[in-house]
């Protein structure tokens, strides 16, 4: 019986051909090139077979009625999937602000428009406009660091892993590197400064103990074979307890005295004191420049709030010598980069407004009184648009500053906490992620919480929207 409804069925299935003749088929045949629609087709009916060849009895069995319609609706399915970009934006209400995942710092509308201007045509990249020369892209953003910072020069690459690497190779490559044990970082993402250090062509010489290294502790280990002593942020960690690292001024008094260049790996790099708005302490990059070390890296995409690049900042002649080496030219940062990075940093020339301009420093000072009013009124519009029967709730609970900075960090913030009656808080959280827009959630034990820091203006409506999908099919 089953078998016989089986051969009908699979009789009754039209071929790519006559599928193509379909009338519904028109505006997408119209629409997309011909080769991708005949493909969407043939999965179409493809699929179907395979339902209709594992259909265990007539609960599950293909209505011949609906067959058109089904196919209709996996071609449009496959067309949307096929042509969607993959990369494509996301709303955070993780809590996270910098979510390396996600794509860490949302950049400044300053930057946007940089972005946006630059990708539209030509630009001045390598050329000097005053003397019709080829000039520098480096030349771009050199005086804003070197007016902020304070260092004598600076340089850009592709991210701050590359910047690390250009500056270990330039200055140490066949000989040793002198570094804590306290201080032999992994960033998420592979990112190990013994590994970052083989690549480099230098020798690791490691000294201390994992909580504590003293001067002396470097004294001992230096040699012949010495060339630059590395100081590195424990960004994303904390040794607590009986610790003692050696200060950066410390660091750099030991290598005048032997001759020997210092650097720091800063990590996520802030420019502007955070503690006035109840952040914790994290070393500045103006301090660093103060202490007299040689070569300081950072990342543009962490706690600086630009796009994603590797900044180097330090003594004229260091800086010339990484400029100069061949590995740069694999490590170079494009021109949208630039822009936008450039854009940013003219942010910091008006520190009066910089908190106000940039996004990642706006979720991070944002007071939890706006945070507070911001879940009530999602809460409220949830409530309002999206089924009666998920439970929603307002909740004090605490946010992360990610991107392997201040990993201690415990900033107070207030969620929206959604429980449904139906589905698990796995199954809402994935059905959420998987959903246009897709949305991330934090996910506690019982709740899915929507962290109100990280959700933009305007993404509130979207939520309701994306929520409503949710828990639509089958919630
Ligand atoms: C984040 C980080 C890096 C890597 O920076 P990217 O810009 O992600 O390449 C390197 N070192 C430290 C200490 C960091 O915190």
């Amino acid at each position: 019986m089953v078998v016989e409804k089986k051969q009908r069925l699979l009789g009754a299935l039209p071929g790519v051909d006559d599928v193509l003749g379909w009338e519904e088929i028109s505006p997408w045949v119209a629409q997309h090139p011909r080769p991708l629609v005949v493909e969407a087709i043939r999965s179409a009916i493809d699929s179907l077979r395979q339902q209709i060849l594992a259909a265990r009895g007539e609960d599950d069995m293909v209505d011949p009625e609906t067959l058109p319609n089904s196919i209709e609706g996996a071609i449009q399915e496959y067309l949307i999937q096929a042509t969607s970009p993959r990369l494509r934006p996301v709303i955070n209400a993780t809590g996270v602000v910098l979510h390396t995942n996600l794509g860490r710092a949302v950049l400044a509308p300053a930057a946007r428009e940089q972005v946006d201007r630059l990708g539209q045509g030509y630009c001045n990249l390598e050329l000097d406009l005053e003397t019709g020369e080829r000039g520098s892209r480096y030349s771009h953003v050199e005086e804003l660091l070197t007016r902020i910072s304070g260092a004598q020069a600076a340089l850009v690459v592709n991210n701050n892993a590359a910047a690390v690497l250009l500056a270990l190779n330039t200055l140490a490559a066949g000989r040793e590197v002198i570094v804590s044990r306290g201080q032999l970082v992994e960033i998420g993402g592979s990112f190990r400064i013994p590994e970052v250090m083989e690549w480099s062509g230098c020798r690791l010489v490691e000294v201390g103990a994992t909580n504590k290294t003293h001067p002396g502790d470097y004294e001992r280990a230096l040699g012949p074979e010495s060339a630059l002593l590395l100081k590195v942020h424990t960004s994303n960690y904390s040794i607590i307890g009986f610790t003692a690292t050696v200060a950066g001024a410390q660091l750099v008094e030991l290598g005048r005295k032997h001759g020997l260049p210092v650097m720091e790996d800063l990590g996520s790099g802030i420019l502007l004191d955070l503690t006035p708005y109840g952040l914790p302490a994290e070393p500045t990059v103006q301090e660093s420049v103060r202490a007299g070390i040689d070569v300081i890296t950072f990342s543009g995409d962490k706690l600086l709030g630009g796009p994603q690049a590797g900044i180097i900042l330090g003594k004229e002649g260091y800086i010339r010598a990484m400029k100069e080496n061949p590995l740069n030219r694999a490590l170079r940062i494009d021109k949208i980069t630039l822009g936008a990075l450039e854009a940013t940093l003219r942010l910091y020339l008006c520190p009066e407004d910089l908190v106000e301009q940039l996004p990642v420093l706006q979720m991070l000072t944002v007071s939890a009184k706006i945070l507070e009013r911001r879940a009530l009124a999602l809460a409220q519009r949830i409530k309002e648009t999206v089924d009666a029967k998920l439970k929603v709730e307002m909740a004090q609970d605490y946010s992360q500053v990610g991107g392997g900075a201040m990993p201690l960090a415990q900033l107070p913030t207030y969620v929206v906490a959604l429980q449904s009656p139906v589905l698990s808080v796995s199954s809402l959280a994935a059905r959420l992620r998987r959903g246009n827009p897709a949305v991330l959630a934090r996910v506690a034990a019982e709740r899915v919480l929507l962290d109100v820091r990280t959700i933009l203006e305007g993404e509130e409506g979207e939520i309701c929207i994306a929520l409503a999908q949710a828990l639509g099919h089958g919630g």
